[in-house]
């Protein structure tokens, strides 16, 4: 099983990844710890793509796709299946990805588009508190506690700038920008599973296994 999974900021698509993960028993690829982790060991592509980063560019696709690969082939090797989470987000991304797996003769099983309402979006990443204090972060959808303070430690809390609405407004028109020619790809490509992010986990997962089925 080989999947990649796509959903608006706030869709809970990172959580939904790891359920999936756990249930199928599939690796999880999360492009942003592999890139620390090539870092880190300061391995040729990981020294490549810092390069990038510390001139605060973004890392070129191509870099990524090799990044990509490595894993890939190593899954592949050990006969193991896996997620994939935070890439790609633009259509180009795709085309490189669909190209190195069908190099690979190991073609994508699905993309799973978690979709949620825009407003359900917006009002769960706006309701985002953050404890000055101790970090912990809490959603309060129905308002702030009278008192506005942390329930584990009495702290402050606050919203950051990037919980705010206009960042939110903002970030979800990128992603929107970005992501719908890819969902249109993945969609002419036969590959698009599409599930209602607004139910529970347990119930989501069923529709994603049956439609994977199917
Ligand atoms: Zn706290």
């Amino acid at each position: 099983m080989r999947l990649i999974i796509l959903g608006p900021p706030g869709s809970g698509k990172g959580t939904q990844s790891d359920i999936i993960k756990e249930k199928m028993e599939l690796e999880k690829l999360s492009t942003g710890d592999l890139l620390r982790s090539e870092i880190n060991k300061e391995s040729p592509v990981g020294l490549e793509a810092k390069q990038f980063m510390d001139k605060g560019e973004l890392v070129p696709d191509a870099v990524m796709i090799d990044i990509l690969g490595i894993y890939i082939d190593k899954f592949e090797k050990e006969g193991k299946g896996y997620i994939l989470d935070g890439f790609p987000r633009t259509k180009p991304q795709a085309e490189a990805l669909m190209k190195m797996l069908k190099e690979k003769n190991a073609p994508l099983s699905a993309a799973i588009l978690v979709d949620v309402a825009e407003e359900k979006v917006i009002k769960r990443l706006t309701n985002r508190w953050t404890c000055k204090n101790c970090q912990a972060i809490f959603n309060y959808l129905d308002g702030l506690p009278k008192d506005e303070k942390c329930s584990k430690c009495g702290g402050k809390l606050y919203q950051r700038s990037d919980d705010k609405k206009e960042t939110i407004i903002n970030r979800l028109k990128v992603y929107k920008k970005n992501t719908e020619p890819l969902i249109e790809y993945f969609q002419q490509n036969d590959l698009l599973v599409t599930v209602s992010g607004e139910g529970n986990i347990e119930s989501i997962m069923e529709n994603i296994i049956k439609l994977l089925e199917k």
